[in-house]
């Protein structure tokens, strides 16, 4: 069986290792860009991906590249603390929490994809454009080429995966209405710069004022020689009424605002001006996410990771759930012989908690504790329950967690898509066919 996976982003690249450790081994990457380059800044693998990462022998090298986060905690603008709860192991998970950089990530992926499938296995340059049903099944798969004159090519598939990421060229072909993503004009900005360790050098910290936010994490957690760490941040401001006359998913003009009253922020022994020192020259983007769909997999054709499901970025999960679709994909083409059937399957096992996911993001997920504390005490608070029942903020924070399958007792239970076989070839006596 040939499966063509367009995108060798983290989603995509986590399905080929998937495909392979199951025993499926004709599977290609195809990747737009002609060369894959570190960039983003920090993402958030939750415990329940670690666990998927270990399955594929990657966690000793994800956590070497990355920081175990042990806290997180909310706060209002005046650094007054909403909201904490312990993380990955130290909230009993079998699995920690790492922040890494997309970039370090994506490449041990890379480095893992050509080390086990070989080096044909990912190529660049090969823009998926659209694809072709076949007669009798399976699909041509249509690309494009920047470099040199190379022309338009094309390659069979008996499945093809669509981790196309935002502006899926596979998802607008299954759904050409669709359009532009949705953006909900907040602008963010993002980076990562070297700082000072706060907090014990294990905290993400999430801070608010209604309007503006900043979220902040280590993602180095061993100081360099001058007592700094890398630390990722993220700084957005919700939509003004300029924002509104501008077309939504427009970038803003740089600088725009950045950073505000942020730079005044300080929690502890953070302070936000140090952390956003010599951040001068950032980008920023609209926050984007799309909505979710009736259904992903089309026969041989399906979608993974944000291209199947991109969400605001509310609770650390985008990252995640590429990598946990990945696994469950993996699992069902191993586990039966239809390739039409597993697709379908995939479908209903991953689709139906994602689409929950998407809209509990777009309802600001767990940082809604922040907008809940600025409502009802916008001039800060002497005790956080005089203004929100410590029950509510408790639900909101654990129902988050079981949406997103990162509460202890998911994270601690055995995967559902171990099935990795030895060998290549027919499929294990174990196939369940549904
Ligand atoms: C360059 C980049 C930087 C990012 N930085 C951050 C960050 O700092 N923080 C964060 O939280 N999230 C970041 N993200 C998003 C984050 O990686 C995803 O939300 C999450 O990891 C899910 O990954 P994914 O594999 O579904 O999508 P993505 O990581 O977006 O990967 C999609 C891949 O598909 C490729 N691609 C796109 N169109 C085509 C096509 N037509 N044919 C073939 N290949 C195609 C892209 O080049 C990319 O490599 C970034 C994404 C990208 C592409």
């Amino acid at each position: 069986m040939k499966i063509v996976i367009a995108g060798a982003g983290i989603g995509g690249l986590v399905a080929a290792l998937s495909l392979h450790a199951a025993g499926l081994r004709d599977v290609r990457v195809l990747e737009a860009v002609p060369r894959i380059r570190p960039f983003g800044a920090g993402v958030n693998v939750q415990p329940n991906a670690v666990r998927e990462l270990a399955a594929l022998g990657l966690a000793e090298s994800l956590a070497h590249a990355g920081t175990e986060l042990t806290e997180l905690s909310y706060h209002n603008h005046l650094g007054q603390r909403i909201w904490y709860e312990p993380r990955g192991r130290a909230s009993d998970c079998d699995w920690p929490q790492l922040a890494v950089h997309r970039g370090v990530l994506q490449s041990i992926l890379v480095d893992a994809v050509h080390d086990r499938l070989g080096p044909d296995a990912l190529t660049t340059d090969a823009r998926v454009t659209g694809f072709d049903p076949l007669d009798g099944g399976g699909t041509e798969v249509l690309l494009a080429h920047r470099c040199g004159d190379r022309p338009d090519s094309s390659i069979r598939a008996d499945v093809l995966v669509g981790a196309d990421g935002l502006r899926s060229a596979v998802r607008r072909t299954l759904y050409p209405e669709e359009g532009e993503p949705r953006a909900n004009g907040t602008t963010v900005w993002r980076g990562v710069n070297r700082s000072t360790p706060f907090q014990g050098g294990r905290s993400m910290v999430v801070m608010g004022d209604g309007r503006w936010k900043a979220v902040i994490y280590p993602l180095a957690g061993r100081p360099d020689a001058d007592g700094l760490v890398l630390v990722n941040w993220a700084v957005s401001r919700a939509a003004t009424p300029q924002d509104t006359e501008r077309d939504p998913g427009q970038e803003p003009p740089p600088g725009d605002g950045f950073p505000g009253a942020v730079s005044d922020w300080t929690c502890g022994d953070l302070r936000l001006r140090t952390v956003l020192a010599g951040a001068g020259s950032v980008g920023s983007f609209p926050m984007l996410d799309r909505d979710p769909l009736p259904r992903w997999s089309f026969g041989p054709v399906t979608l993974l990771g944000d291209a199947a499901h991109a969400m605001a970025p509310m609770g650390s999960s985008a990252t995640t759930q590429a990598v946990l679709d990945a696994r469950g994909l993996a699992h069902a083409l191993a586990t039966h012989r239809d390739p039409v059937r597993a697709l379908a399957a995939y479908d209903r096992d991953r689709r139906p908690p994602m689409n929950r996911l998407q809209l509990l993001n777009r309802a600001k997920g767990p940082e809604l504790v922040i907008d809940l504390a600025q409502e009802r005490a916008p001039g800060g608070f002497r005790r956080v329950e005089d203004v929100i029942p410590a029950a509510r903020l408790a639900r909101v924070a654990e129902s988050y967690a079981r949406a997103a399958g990162f509460d202890t007792e998911s994270v601690n239970t055995p995967s559902p898509y171990d099935c990795h076989r030895p060998s290549s070839g027919a499929h294990a006596e174990a196939v369940r066919e549904p």
